[in-house]
């Protein structure tokens, strides 16, 4: 006989099928999700925590890089923003004394509150929309700090990002690559390369490789900046037109005429001192006028 079906109970498969396993990533998150264990166990080995440490870690996941802060005996909180994701790691790391989670999303979340009145690092495999926020985040937190004249709770910042992000972040006056973040990122910290990851150690799989990187923040102002919203609207306004000479893309502000500065650089060519230098050549000039 045709179209003869087989009785549903001599059917191996089940009559529905269920997913028993972990849910979809989410795009509109950046769920790209670590899944070499291996690889996991070097960022966490070279990130240098030690027992007792504390450790904020931004987006855990499926908390492959959880596991092996919680099993080192690092004080472990965790902000997630992914209710799905959130149940999971509860269930797995709970009953861990030395974990705690935040559901949430890490953007509004006042960092003094997360080990309050203690010293913390932090660290993530940050959603790559949302990495320079993100960054910018800890270098507002710093300086906010450094204002109360007070060295930042946050001590450093360890994060995976797209490589190219990172080959930005670790680049120096002069290369191509030098720009507002690496500029912001060596006036808050000291930045080192710790490895690459690249694309086939994550699902989905995305485009691009990775790279680890560690942002030491530094205890106070390394230079003086008398007015930070000139200086920053100077490094705007320089950046803005990268292939203009200082002296045309800066032509709205007014330097002292004994300015010990050539005008005819390219923005790419200043460290941030540099900037700190400019903005403040401008507050002296009007101070004279
Ligand atoms: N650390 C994990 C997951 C990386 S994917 C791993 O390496 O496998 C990025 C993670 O950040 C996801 O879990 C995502 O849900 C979470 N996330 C995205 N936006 C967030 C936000 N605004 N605040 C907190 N977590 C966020």
């Amino acid at each position: 006989m045709v179209n003869n079906p087989k009785p549903i109970a001599h059917s191996p498969q089940p009559a529905f099928k269920r997913n028993y396993g972990p849910p979809p990533a989410k795009k509109s998150l950046g769920q790209v999700f670590l899944v070499d264990a291996e690889i996991a166990r070097e960022i966490i080995a070279k990130a240098g925590f030690s027992i007792g440490d504390r450790v904020l870690e931004i987006g855990p996941g499926r908390g492959i890089l959880t596991a092996y802060l919680v099993k080192g005996g690092v004080d472990t909180v965790c902000c997630e923003i992914d209710s799905r994701l959130t149940k999971a790691l509860n269930k797995r790391f709970s009953e861990r004394e030395n974990f705690r989670l935040i559901e949430g999303d890490i953007l509004p979340l006042d960092l003094d509150t997360v080990f309050p009145g203690k010293e913390f690092q932090a660290l993530g495999n940050l959603p790559y929309h949302l990495t320079s926020e993100i960054l910018f985040k800890f270098f507002d937190y710093v300086k906010k700090c450094w204002d109360r004249n007070t060295a930042p709770r946050a001590k450093s910042l360890t994060v995976m990002v797209q490589k190219e992000v990172g080959e930005r972040l670790l680049s120096k006056p002069g290369c191509r690559l030098w720009g507002v973040l690496s500029l912001y990122t060596e006036l808050f910290g000291e930045i080192e390369s710790l490895l690459e990851a690249p694309s086939g150690h994550f699902k989905p799989r995305p485009k691009v490789d990775s790279t680890v990187v560690k942002i030491r923040f530094r205890d106070a102002y390394p230079f003086e900046i008398n007015d930070y919203e000139l200086f920053r609207r100077l490094i705007k306004a320089a950046f803005g037109n990268r292939r203009k000479m200082l002296r045309n893309s800066l032509a709205g502000f007014s330097f002292p005429v004994n300015l010990e500065m050539d005008l005819r650089l390219r923005p790419e060519e200043l460290r941030a001192e540099d900037f700190a230098y400019l903005a403040n050549s401008i507050n002296e000039g009007n101070d004279t006028t």
